[in-house]
């Protein structure tokens, strides 16, 4: 584009306006339409530099195809599950969002329903209006030198045990992957401790983690077991990384004195949903983030951004593209998506905190910059446990403060000419280790080699990887269990039995479903399998 400040930028969702202002700022002038649909979208999206959503406009894959000319794409918020970000990558556009505008209100919301939940305020509110003036049973207690368990040490997590301090409580807080990297918590006078520990000594739980496959039901049966008798829980975080049934037996058995849900599995919550009925839980609906200064500060911050993106070529916060020109985004896009696959793959297998990162390229794609491929690693890596707060300008300094350390080599002689990157993944010292190799073949990211074996793989959904005893009519059993539920295969792999590990073999499913915990559990029980892993791509 001859002039960046005549670039075309589409708003589409309702956005406080201090975005226009910003824009203005920078002279630029964009276009709003907000509540298109797809097929709307589509036409209006010809010619498009950059548009702006929050969560209501989905830009799908047919969305990004249409917009010929599309550059950015900025959501004004943290979640990017409305833009289909692996399509955007593959075309060379930069999806950004704006992670730290929301922090400080959310974290202020976990404040005012610990305060709540203190001095039943929901509850004495409700009694007053109801014509009662009335203090019997509704005895608080005082949050100062009470104990309060954090878990999940980020950003929101780390606010709030700073406030919690300024209310004269000890902090104490669970974050594995800061505690495994051998690091103290990175605020003053707060104990990094096991969940365990913390369950036991807390008088009030927060959480602020992500919702992930290794956050799903992180609190369940067995941890509200061991809380101190008489805690009170609150969930700011997302709905499902903790067991609501497990809270209402806790509730009902009086271990939690009460909780306190911003966020649940479902929202809205049925109306028959338990926690409705009860006096000892407070319900706010998804409000962390609904203050005016979070909308204004998250509207201001992406229109910089993007005014950024557009007139400067910085990109910051980018979710899926590091800080470089167009024209060399489209170039090493592939491989960008290929080293985030890789990443992800890696992070996926050890199932816990990774130390070392070893990282070869070759090939032509040396010619570029391979400091992006080592962000894009990175970022795969890390969104196993941090998801969208991650990206491609704040991935080194997290890695850093997870212990994780990158080593970079190039390879002179690669097999796969037009490039290739190698990588072994290792748990801390002398723990676990994975080697995976990918290569793009014409402008398509694939899998070459998982530990020894050699394969052809689309990293794309869901991936089985499975260690079965090598005998015949094994890869027949797996499939009647995915075909009984419907799971179709889009590719099989099957490497031969390693000499070490007693004779296994290993198969590569790629799936075009997604199976459910079911199917997992009924292939896991077959005869000759010693192992599954479901793989998310
Ligand atoms: P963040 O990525 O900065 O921090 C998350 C922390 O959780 C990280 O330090 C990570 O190491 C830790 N973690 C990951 N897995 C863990 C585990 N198994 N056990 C303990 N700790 C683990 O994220 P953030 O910006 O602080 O956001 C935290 C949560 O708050 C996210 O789920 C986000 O979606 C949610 N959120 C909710 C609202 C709302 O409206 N209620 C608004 C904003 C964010």
């Amino acid at each position: 584009m001859a002039d960046p400040a005549q670039a075309r930028i589409l708003i589409c969702d309702e956005l406080h306006p201090a975005a226009l202002d910003v824009f203005r700022r920078r002279g630029l002038e964009p276009a709003i339409r907000v509540g298109m649909n797809e097929d709307e979208l589509v036409e209006a999206v010809a010619g498009v530099d950059a548009l702006v959503v929050r969560s209501a406009t989905k830009i799908t894959r047919r969305v990004i195809k249409a917009a010929d000319a599309l550059r950015v794409v900025g959501r004004a918020g943290i979640g990017v599950d409305n833009v289909d970000c692996e399509a955007a990558t593959e075309r060379g556009v930069v999806v950004m969002n704006t992670p730290t505008g929301n922090a400080t209100t959310t974290a202020e919301h976990a404040i005012a329903l610990l305060c709540s939940l203190a001095r039943h305020v929901p509850r004495a509110n409700a009694r007053v209006r109801g014509g009662e003036w009335k203090k019997k049973g509704l005895m608080g207690t005082e949050l100062t030198g009470k104990t309060l368990g954090v878990i999940g040490l980020g950003r929101i997590g780390r606010i709030v045990a700073e406030r919690a301090q300024g209310l004269r409580m000890n902090v104490v807080a669970y974050d594995p992957f800061l505690a495994d990297a051998g690091k103290s918590a990175p605020l003053a006078g707060v104990a990094l401790t096991n969940l365990e520990d913390l369950l036991a000594t807390a008088d009030f739980i927060t959480l602020h983690v992500p919702l992930s496959e290794s956050t799903r039901g992180l609190l369940s049966w067995e941890e509200l077991a061991r809380v101190k008798p008489g805690a009170r829980l609150i969930n700011a975080s997302r709905g499902g990384v903790v067991d609501e049934e497990a809270v209402l037996d806790a509730l009902v058995e009086g271990r939690l004195a009460g909780a306190a849900f911003d966020v649940l599995e479902s929202e809205p919550p049925a109306p028959d949903h338990p926690f409705l009925a009860r006096d000892d839980v407070i319900l706010t609906p998804h409000l962390g983030a609904s203050s005016s200064e979070a909308q204004e500060r998250v509207a201001a911050d992406i229109a910089t951004q993007i005014a950024d993106f557009l007139l400067d070529g910085v990109a910051e916060n980018a979710v899926n593209a590091p800080a470089l020109g167009a024209e060399a985004i489209a170039e090493i896009a592939p491989f960008l998506l290929l080293a985030e696959k890789m990443g992800s793959l890696l992070a996926q297998r050890l199932d816990g905190p990774i130390r070392k990162l070893e990282l070869t390229v070759g090939g032509d794609i040396v010619q570029h910059d391979i400091e992006h491929l080592r962000l894009a690693l990175l970022v795969g890596c890390l969104r196993r446990t941090l998801q969208l707060g991650v990206n491609f300008v704040n991935a080194p300094q997290i890695a850093r403060e997870r212990g994780i350390r990158v080593l970079e080599s190039r390879e002179d002689d690669p097999y796969y000419r037009q490039g290739q990157i190698k990588v072994r993944a290792s748990a801390p010292a002398g723990g676990e280790s994975h080697l995976i190799t990918g290569a793009v073949f014409g402008r398509e990211p694939r899998i070459v080699r998982i530990d020894d074996v050699h394969l052809d793989l689309p990293p794309r959904g869901p991936l089985l990887i499975t260690s079965h005893a090598d005998a015949p009519g094994v890869v027949g059993q797996i499939g009647t269990i995915l075909g009984q539920h419907g799971v179709n295969i889009r590719r099989i792999e099957l490497g031969p039995p390693a000499e070490e590990g007693g004779g296994l073999a290993a198969g590569f499913l790629t799936l075009y479903e997604e199976p459910g915990p079911e199917v997992i559990e009924a292939i896991a029980a077959l005869e000759p399998i010693h192992a599954v892993e479901l793989i998310h791509l």
